[in-house]
């Protein structure tokens, strides 16, 4: 968006395999033609996994998800990761366009310490980034420059990203992606997650709209 912000950088990722998966939401029971990507010399040991939506135009919609297995597989109701993967299927499976499947389970600190945090949550009323804290982990360890070490593999530097996290959209600049358009993600509040989603307004800036509390 901020153009002074792009600065142009040699990255070394290439396309490993493609495999073509058909998928399907689980709330909506759409089918889609999805191909799934991987890739070789990312700058970390993740399996970060692209799955791809045809048609692609020339600012494709992408949307970054950070995995989440409680939520992703399990749907846990301690937050809304289920939900927004399921929206973000759909829409991209509709209209085109690219998920790029991080690995990052637990905001970059693993699933085993990300459940030792939500104990810490129950157990002692922290929020989500000061219970990080409490296990000596930043408050979120994710790096998104593998997502535009992703893009460029796939020959993507313009995007139009599907996001509420003003982070995502500033590491994606300063590694070398444009950002043509902003989508904001659905919000999905339910009793247990709402004190998460107001955490990430508050500490992060999230642009999210909580509506009415919940009873
Ligand atoms: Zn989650």
């Amino acid at each position: 968006m901020n153009e002074a912000l792009i600065t142009p950088i040699t990255l070394s990722a290439s396309v490993r395999t493609r495999v073509k998966i058909p998928i399907h939401s689980r709330t909506s029971k759409q089918r889609f033609e999805a191909e799934m990507v991987t890739f070789s010399g990312l700058s970390d040991i993740g399996e970060h996994l692209a799955i791809v939506f045809e048609p692609l135009n020339r600012s494709p919609y992408v949307r970054v998800h950070s995995e989440c297995l409680t939520g992703d597989v399990f749907g846990s109701e301690r937050c809304d990761c289920g939900e927004q993967l399921d929206e973000a299927i759909t829409m991209l499976g509709k209209l085109g366009g690219i998920l790029l499947y991080l690995r990052q389970e637990g905001r970059g600190i693993g699933l085993y310490n990300k459940l030792d945090a939500y104990h810490l949550q129950i157990s002692q009323g922290l929020d989500t980034f000061e219970a990080n804290q409490a296990i000596n982990f930043p408050e979120d360890m994710r790096d998104f420059r593998v997502a535009a070490e992703m893009l460029q593999a796939l020959g993507i530097f313009e995007v139009s990203l599907v996001t509420n996290n003003p982070d995502k959209i500033a590491q994606l600049e300063k590694n070398g992606i444009r950002i043509g358009n902003v989508i904001p993600t659905g919000v999905f509040v339910n009793n247990t997650n709402h004190s998460y989603l107001r955490t990430k307004i508050d500490k992060h800036h999230h642009t999210i709209n909580l509506g009415e509390e919940p009873q």
